[in-house]
């Protein structure tokens, strides 16, 4: 008999999402791998064995017994693409955008993305984390247990390090894997509309050199669209971030296919977003590269919409799909990956287990961490959720409201709703 610290038992079902251990895409996406009569064998953070629940029981002895109290489980949802640190929310935005008025006329009015920016540059870095944090609290309460987390509210070397080094704290005070992006390339900071240039200078010359000498950010991030960085510009910055050692990650073809995901493929990008304007070559070119494709309908639905990315043909084509959130300030204050899974449904034609699988084992490997969660399996971190529902179809269907009641991270009770 192994000893270990606890036994989660009588769960209704547990998800465990166990298969290869790479992206899914086509048939594999609908597989969740659902075992009944289970039980989860809990030592130091890691799921030690799940199993037949007389086989655990014969098998382990336990400081504690946890009863799931017939719930169901399954991994806890990973988000692989957030914009966290800001300071004010924008539903001033979100009411003018209701009268009609355009994102031009937005800007006028002082809103838009470089009110962000203008209030992040004043911030400090305690306000800023304090912010952060409750904001991020609230994801946990909806059931992530992991995200990816960006700058680019600064667009100004000092206030980029500011940003990132808020993240870092986050990184070390939060119970949850938050994976840190550097992303200068959001927009063109106001000074530099002028001389576009000589920003892309100094992102390749000062701001990305040092952000890798702090070692402040594991991946680079580029808004590539018509109306931002070009496909030349975001080559020339993404080549510079790989030699520097950095992965990448990329905003592509959301409004208009502009080649941005074929750019995603040729620089060995390790997810694509957005996508909402995708072409065919787009997604044979990432799917032939081994990108994933992370899907964040909760913008689309925000900006009212009337077309989303083609998951299903991604799905079918071979190429994987992940969902994420794109909480931020402006387009999309959505911090539940369960009302990204109703979208998924809704309005992109997932299946439920497809949705499940985009929001946790696909977004893991968005983040390249699908070693040690995304799925429930032997020897992988205990980071789950559980979930008071009749069967995984009940998240989509039930949206508006939590149908989360508790959360695990590494083994840790880090949410309950009691
Ligand atoms: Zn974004």
């Amino acid at each position: 008999m192994q000893t270990v610290d606890y036994i989660v038992h009588n769960a209704k079902e547990i998800i465990t999402l166990k298969g290869d251990n790479k992206a899914r895409s086509g048939k594999a996406m609908n597989e969740l791998s659902i075992m009944k009569n289970s039980a989860m064998a809990i030592k130091d953070g890691i799921i030690i064995n799940i199993d037949n629940t007389d086989t655990i029981k014969q098998n382990y002895l336990p400081l504690q017994w946890i009863d799931a109290e017939n719930t169901i489980i399954c991994p806890g949802f990973v988000d692989p693409h957030t914009h966290p640190v800001f300071v004010h929310t924008r539903e001033n935005e979100f009411e003018m955008r209701l009268q009609g008025k355009s994102y031009v006329e937005i800007s006028k009015a002082g809103g838009g993305i470089l009110s962000s920016i203008n209030a992040v540059r004043e911030a400090d870095e305690d306000y800023l984390f304090e912010l952060a944090y409750n904001r991020i609290n609230r994801m946990i309460e909806c059931g992530t247990t992991a995200i990816e987390a960006k700058s680019g509210y600064g667009l100004s070397t000092e206030s980029e390090l500011k940003m990132l080094k808020v993240i870092k704290k986050l990184q070390e005070f939060m119970p949850i894997e938050i994976v840190s992006t550097f992303m200068g390339a959001h927009e063109f900071p106001l000074e530099y509309r002028n001389n576009r240039q000589a920003y892309i200078d100094l992102l390749i010359n000062e701001m990305m050199p040092e952000v890798k000498r702090q070692n402040l950010a594991e991946y680079v991030d580029i808004f590539t669209e018509a109306h931002v960085y070009n496909i030349e510009e975001s080559r020339k910055i993404l080549l510079k971030a790989k030699e520097l050692g950095f992965k990448i990650r990329m905003h592509a073809d959301e409004i208009e296919a502009i080649g941005g995901a074929e750019l995603a493929a040729e620089m060995g990008a390790v997810s694509a977003d957005h996508l909402g304007a995708c072409s065919d070559e787009g997604i044979k070119a990432m799917r032939d590269a081994g990108v994933i494709a992370t899907l964040l309908p909760g913008t689309l639905f925000s900006l009212r919409s009337k077309s989303y990315a083609r998951a299903k043909d991604m799905i079918s084509a071979g190429l994987p799909v992940a969902i994420a959130s794109d909480y931020n300030p402006g387009s999309c204050n959505l911090d539940s990956m369960q009302f990204a899974m109703t979208l998924s449904c809704l309005q992109m034609g997932m299946t439920p287990a497809e949705a499940l699988t985009a929001a946790t084992f696909n977004a893991a490997c968005a983040i390249e961490r699908q070693d040690f969660f995304g799925s429930l399996e032997k020897d992988k971190n205990a980071d789950f959720v559980m979930l008071d529902i009749p069967s995984i179809a009940f998240i989509p269907y039930h949206f508006g409201s939590n149908n989360v009641s508790k959360v695990y991270k590494l083994g840790e009770l880090i949410f309950s709703r009691d």
